[in-house]
């Protein structure tokens, strides 16, 4: 019996390809009846905007949703009720009015919808040239006032401000030491620059899709290749041929 951990990004990783996303969730469900797989969908999303996705594609239920970049666990995905425990870690060292307050002195930071700000992330939206020049101004901003963040700059728009405990890759680690999978035994898989701490949280194989984000390919060019796979195949059919690559499916 083969046992494997798979987490995956949502957009442009899983889905962004139906035909693929169709034989990969064959090959998932045929797999899934014998053997020990578990599926973790992470996502830069709210758990609002991942219900809508799961309206427009066909996708298997997960296992556990980690939503809004890590900073939402949902051991049940049909609850709206987030892991009390990750929420617990999550909330030592974070001060969201206290961001919210510090932010709203830049005008090139456009908050994102409601739906898009949690407990644990304040979200916005900046363009790329902005983003270079502001971020390292914002780190020292926060910095100064004691607040310990993660500030994480994905897809040539979105600035999330996350707790220093909090983001894709620790939320990761934390529902793969709750159930026993092995880092050589949990497979990830991503496309833009949110999922780095998903790939280099800790020695787990790596899928990256082969319609990945530059900030993401530039972050592949400077590793160890051996445990990243970088498919030729876009979205879903990269994860295939990854998780063929390193075995886990046949
Ligand atoms: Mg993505």
């Amino acid at each position: 019996m083969s046992q494997f951990l798979l987490v995956t990004d949502l957009d442009n990783t899983l889905v962004g390809d139906r035909a693929a996303l169709a034989t990969l969730n064959q090959h998932l469900t045929a797999q899934r009846q014998n053997d020990n797989i578990k599926i973790i969908y992470s996502t830069g999303r709210s758990r609002f905007l991942y219900q809508r996705l799961t309206q427009e594609e066909t996708l298997l239920c997960p296992d556990a949703l980690i939503c809004s970049v890590g900073t939402a666990i949902y051991l049940n995905p049909d609850e709206d009720k987030t892991d009390a425990e990750w929420d617990n870690k999550l909330s030592q060292n974070w001060d969201r009015e206290l961001i919210v307050a510090l932010t709203a002195h830049y005008s090139d930071l456009m908050p994102q919808p409601d739906s898009e700000q949690t407990d644990y992330k304040v979200s916005f939206c900046i363009s790329p040239s902005a983003a270079k020049e502001l971020i390292p101004r914002l780190k020292n901003v926060l910095a100064e006032k004691g607040l310990k963040t993660k500030i994480i700059y994905s897809a040539d728009k979105d600035l999330d401000i996350l707790p220093e405990n909090g983001d894709k890759g620790l939320a990761l680690q934390y529902l793969r030491e709750k159930w026993g999978f092995e880092p050589e035994n949990t497979v990830v898989c991503g496309d833009s620059g949110n999922d780095i701490a998903l790939f280099s949280v800790e020695p787990c194989r790596g899928v990256i899709v082969g319609n990945a984000k530059p900030e993401l390919r530039q972050w592949y060019q400077e590793q160890e290749r051996d445990r990243c796979y970088f498919a030729q195949d876009f979205c879903a059919g990269g994860i295939l041929e990854g998780l063929k690559h390193f075995s886990f499916l046949t």
